[in-house]
């Protein structure tokens, strides 16, 4: 697997690609998971199929603004769709905040107040507070992802791109839940604190 820039991916290649969630993940029909990742130099798609199970999920769970490194293989480039990273793994480095707008709770009573319709202000059904002025507010949702290396079960290999048996120049190390990692791995990482592995199977 090469490191290298959105711009430099080709057809039949492995890569190792760092940069940013740019569109939220959709469910595709087969139940494959697509997003968009982005660096400085472009976009590309990324597909988690639907054999990799739940680490589909993981995909699944990212919105925009995370910073992920995508491990993974390309076949040709199709004639109408764009060229897709088969994803055999990804690397969590930052997650965005995920925020919900709510309704603002009321400034008399405390009680979250109910919306009188857009734009048009709050009241309160407790104790009849009414506010045109007010607005949403925000809240931070807790995310169910950390940072971390997130790898799908064994059984998911046989159908990606380019199978274990091929990474012949990988180490394999055994630590927790990892399998095999890059012997550059760490190097990718530098910056951040160690991460930890998860195996979603
Ligand atoms: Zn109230």
């Amino acid at each position: 697997m090469r490191l290298c820039k959105v711009s430099e991916i080709r057809p039949f290649s492995s890569v190792v690609v760092e940069g940013y969630v740019s569109k939220p993940p959709r469910v595709i029909t087969g139940g494959h998971v697509v997003l968009k990742l982005s660096d400085e130099t472009g976009e590309v798609d990324c597909a988690a199929y639907e054999p990799t199970g739940r680490f589909r999920e993981v995909v699944k769970s990212f919105i925009v603004g995370d910073r992920v490194s995508v491990y993974g293989g390309l076949r040709k480039a199709p004639p109408l769709h764009p060229l897709t990273v088969n994803l055999e793994k990804v690397e969590v480095l930052g997650l965005a905040k995920k925020v919900d707008l709510i309704n603002p709770p009321c400034p008399r009573c405390g009680k979250r107040m109910s919306s009188m319709g857009f734009n048009k202000g709050f009241r309160c059904e407790r104790c009849g507070y009414r506010d045109a002025k007010l607005g949403k507010v925000a809240l931070e949702v807790p995310r169910n992802i950390k940072r971390g290396l997130y790898i799908p079960p064994p059984r998911a290999h046989r159908h990606l791109t380019k199978p274990l048996t091929r990474y012949g120049l990988e180490k394999r190390l055994r630590t927790g839940f990892s399998e095999e990692i890059l012997p550059d791995f760490w190097g990718l990482a530098r910056g951040f604190q160690k991460p930890t592995i998860t195996r979603v199977a």
